[in-house]
């Protein structure tokens, strides 16, 4: 899905990417143009309308962006597609206030820009907030009908947010806020069960009457979202507590720097080893033989060579103590793919990056 994402620009040094699926707007204008009859000058206000939306749209997402700046979280970029924007953090803070703060932060913008237009409104026309109709996308030509579809489209998206259902705003902010009294992990629990619960409403009214067939479909969006986030925050809650302690494979050979590589590759072919740690002969760590060699040298069947002349200097360690979160995070930042766990100057195990990732994958969370 963020496959095909192109950048259109930078701002407060975010880049920001448009998806190609948004040539289904351009589609969709034509299309409600069309088959409306607008004039030139309707056609055109409308494509001024849906510009000024994902302009909201992208400032809500500077929202959480620069909030998120103040707590030292840069963006990695904003993406817009059509069913919406997503701000891509680097982290998600621990801190649930932190988390409160830049969830808030979206909506803000955008009852910012209603109260803004609500006053503007008030001072220069006469007559309601809203549009005299929704529905009659033609009123877009009069400027006084903009601004109050725009005010509309605002108090909406600050609505909409705020829904309590993850993947949305609303989800974040009631999941901090029960963050404080409960914890991380219960209160995404709590959240993903009212976020689900809200959904299965949805989709109910939904069924009851077809006038809600949107509201339908926005309840199977949320619902599947819940269930995704809520796997990603349990298996974030199985990293960050498990120790290495925990999970190290303390039955490992040592190869010496003195080994050569027919021997490495012997234990290598039984299967139960991929990735080496190579000791001096004071049995310190010297570095690292990573599947990846060895894998090269089997299918080059060099002449032995000894392990000393290839060994790999992409080698860790860190502490029983350490969380698996640590060690995951450290393994794919340096490019290592085993880690040395030690206590003082003994080592007491390894792990191996095969068995994290396998980890992951069974899903043991
Ligand atoms: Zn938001």
């Amino acid at each position: 899905m963020w496959k095909g994402n192109i950048k259109i620009g930078r701002v407060f040094q975010i880049p920001i990417l448009i998806n190609w699926s948004f040539a289904l707007v351009i589609l969709f204008i034509f299309y409600a143009s069309t088959t409306r009859n607008f004039t030139l000058q309707e056609s055109i206000a409308f494509v001024g309308y849906v510009l000024t939306l994902f302009l909201c749209v992208v400032l809500h997402e500077f929202g959480h962006a620069l909030m998120a700046r103040r707590y030292g979280i840069e963006t990695r970029d904003i993406i817009l597609s059509p069913i919406g924007g997503v701000a891509r953090l680097e982290s998600i803070p621990e801190d649930p206030k932190k988390e409160l703060m830049i969830a808030v932060a979206g909506p803000l913008v955008n009852a910012c820009i209603a109260v803004f237009l609500w006053i503007l409104i008030k001072m220069i026309y006469e007559g309601g907030m809203f549009p005299s109709s929704m529905e009659n996308l033609r009123l877009l030509v009069y400027p006084s009908e903009f601004i109050r579809f725009v005010f509309a489209m605002n108090v909406a998206l600050f609505i909409f947010n705020l829904v309590p259902a993850f993947p949305m705003d609303g989800g974040r902010i009631l999941r901090s806020l029960l963050s404080i009294w409960v914890g991380h992990n219960k209160a995404t629990t709590f959240a993903t069960w009212i976020g689900k619960g809200l959904a299965l409403i949805f989709v109910i009214m939904a069924i009851m009457n077809s006038q809600y067939i949107v509201l339908g479909m926005i309840g199977l969006f949320i619902f599947m979202m819940a269930h995704s986030e809520y796997r990603n925050v349990k298996m974030m809650a199985f990293l960050r507590e498990t120790k290495l302690s925990d999970i190290m494979e303390e039955e490992f050979t040592r190869i010496a720097l003195s080994d050569d590589y027919d021997h490495v590759l012997n234990i290598y072919n039984k299967g139960e080893e991929k990735n080496f740690l190579v000791f001096n002969a004071q049995g310190q760590i010297v570095g690292a033989i990573p599947e990846l060699f060895i894998q090269d040298y089997k299918k080059n069947q060099e002449e032995t060579c000894a392990v000393s002349d290839r060994i790999s200097a992409g080698v860790g360690v860190m502490e029983p103590e350490n969380s698996l979160y640590d060690a995951y995070r450290f393994l794919n930042a340096e490019g290592i793919s085993i880690l040395g766990v030690t206590l003082g100057n003994t080592i007491q195990g390894v792990l191996d990056r095969n068995m994290v990732e396998r980890l992951i994958k069974k899903g043991k969370y």
